[in-house]
């Protein structure tokens, strides 16, 4: 497949400060710290931005109360004050969230510890933005929360935490603000082994994965943000190093809204093995996840299994008595792997979530590679990881401005006058309106600038539907999409729409391929490619006869 970005032989020939290896929200992150402080950086990465495990996530911004029993204090004030600078600095990303804990005579985790836990959670939140946590009648739940089972109910812990419902927008801003900086970014390039010189890695091979060719890059230093594929990513060393992963499986479920359904999330202790469990108002659907599971198998290929939709199904059922959630209900399903770090037989649970910054040396010069870290925690990771960068490059750089400085689509001013008048005056139906500000946030205005060029892109790709024809034209002109399933999945988000996107495949390709004048093979290339991609979802559609 010919690339809508093609890739400039000579520029790539300079010598790289880093190159960074993946494009999930980690890498995406380390790329923009690092060219907004001045290094010339390359970032690789195999499939698209965001296509790794910074998709499968439970989409919180979160400080992860259930951290707190294992004395992750650090962790958990770390991922407080980064979501509270999230809230700031990507207002139209990140949103809060209420949560409810409910209290059930059947817990393992009695009431007070819970409430101790929540009052440790606002102290280590002491400079929110959020409400503190409060406590809630039996009453007050079934009012404020949804028709949670009332047997053994004896209230509920009220409190705050964030959600990024398009999770992926995040790691795309990211590459976005990277690539404002001078960065490059390509997709589709797969890297497969490190070039040495003697001990020191000086450079990456990678393989251009649309055009079928291989490159040499050279860098002083090499980033390994593989998430999960991490260790694979090693392999290319060429000689035996440590396991770095232990990943595990997490899969989460996605229903229409139910009767009793919660208006806000609950976080709720599993009835089968008390392990914390959320059911989440997520775009007008309800996600439900997670499982935890050790996994030794196919990372490019990960799927829910029947005992997971099960498990999820059942536990939601047990909290929910009117949700009669069955298979025919789920719309899709989707899994990921955490790239947690590798600890032998540990309780899954128990692994750490934070984040380490692997530094080679002495094995190998030249290359980090990092370990875990949660998407709440992505900023304070790169942070840190540039600073070692800096120190190993020896060179002094800039300090680091991403604690302040706004994600592309947070604009400058004050986002929800903005959305507001948006919606007022844009000339877009309200739900398209609303949708746009949502997942490009100030940088709406530029479809309008589209449109106002092309009028005909103004239309819904499906009736019903919010996303329209301009957001495809977008995706490959403003984003750096090179596949439908880029567009769908990564950028304006109707790949999660009750149909997994597979309503508006054909119009969205039609759109693309007439702008674009691609020829029948390709249209037909696109649409084999999204619908086989989109069969590990295991959506309604496709599940039918
Ligand atoms: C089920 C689940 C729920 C979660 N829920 C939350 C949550 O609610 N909140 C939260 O904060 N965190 C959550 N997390 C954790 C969080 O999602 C991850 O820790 C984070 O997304 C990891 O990002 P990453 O960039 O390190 O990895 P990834 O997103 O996996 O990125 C790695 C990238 O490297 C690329 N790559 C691999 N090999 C190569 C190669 N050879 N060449 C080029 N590129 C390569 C991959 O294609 C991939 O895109 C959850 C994780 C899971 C699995």
């Amino acid at each position: 497949m010919m690339r809508h970005h093609p890739i400039d032989a000579n520029q790539l020939s300079q010598k790289w400060d880093v190159i960074v290896v993946g494009g999930g929200i980690n890498g995406s992150a380390i790329a923009r710290d690092a060219a907004l402080r001045g290094l010339k950086v390359l970032v690789l990465e195999k499939e698209d931005i965001s296509s790794g495990t910074s998709a499968w996530s439970t989409r919180l911004i979160h400080g992860g109360l259930r951290y707190l029993e294992y004395f992750e204090f650090y962790l958990v004030r770390e991922s407080l004050a980064e979501r509270e600078r999230l809230l700031r600095n990507a207002p139209h990303l990140v949103k809060p969230l209420g949560m409810a804990f409910p209290f059930y005579k059947q817990n393992r985790r009695p009431a007070w510890m819970i409430r101790m836990g929540m009052i440790l959670y606002d102290v280590l939140s002491y400079d929110k933005s959020l409400d503190h946590h409060h406590i809630l009648s039996p009453q007050q739940v079934f009012e404020q929360v949804g028709a949670l089972n009332p047997e053994g109910l004896s209230g509920a812990a009220m409190y705050y935490d964030c959600q990024v419902a398009y999770a992926e927008r995040l790691s795309v801003e990211n590459i976005l603000s990277a690539k404002e900086q001078g960065a490059t970014f390509l997709n589709y390039a797969r890297v497969k082994r490190f070039i040495l010189d003697g001990n020191r890695v000086c450079g990456v091979e990678f393989e251009d994965l649309l055009e079928q060719k291989t490159y040499s890059v050279s860098a002083d230093l090499v980033v390994n943000v593989g998430g999960p594929w991490v260790d694979e990513v090693l392999k290319g060393v060429g000689k035996p190093l440590k396991r770095l992963i232990g990943g595990t499986k997490g899969s989460h479920l996605v229903v229409p809204v139910f009767p009793g359904a919660p208006k806000i999330a609950v976080y709720f202790e599993a009835r089968a093995d008390g392990r914390p469990m959320f059911v989440i108002p997520w775009t007008g659907r309800i996600l439900i996840g997670t499982t935890d599971l050790p996994y030794q198998g196919d990372l490019d290929h990960v799927e829910i299994d029947d005992e997971e939709i099960t498990y999820l199904m059942n536990e939601t059922n047990g909290i929910f008595p009117s949700a009669q959630i069955n298979l025919d209900k789920i719309l899709y399903t989707y899994s990921g792997i955490r790239p947690l770090p590798y600890v032998g037989e540990k309780k899954t649970a128990a692994i750490t979530r934070r984040h380490i910054i692997h530094d080679h040396t002495p094995e190998v010069e030249g290359l980090i590679s990092i370990i875990g870290g949660k998407l709440t925690t992505f900023r304070n990771l790169a942070e840190q990881c540039v600073d070692l960068i800096g120190k190993k490059l020896n060179r002094p750089l800039k300090p680091c401005v991403t604690n302040k400085v706004h994600l592309p689509g947070a604009g400058e001013g004050n986002f929800v006058e903005f959305q507001n008048q948006f919606i007022a005056k844009s000339g877009f139906e309200r739900d398209i309106a609303s949708h746009l500000t949502e997942i490009y946030g100030a940088r709406a205005e530029k479809i309008l600038a589209l449109i106002q060029k092309e009028p005909k892109l103004k239309e819904r790709l499906h009736p019903g539907d919010t996303t329209i024809g301009a957001e495809v034209i977008f995706a490959f002109e403003e984003e750096q999409a090179e596949t439908i399933q880029d567009v769908l999945l990564r950028r304006c988000m109707g790949g999660y729409n009750d149909s997994a996107g597979l309503n508006i495949l054909d119009p969205a390709i039609q759109i693309a391929g007439d702008y674009f004048g691609w020829d029948k093979e390709r249209r037909e290339q696109e649409k084999e490619a999204y619908q086989k991609y989109i069969q590990r979802y295991r959506p309604k559609l496709l599940r039918q006869p």
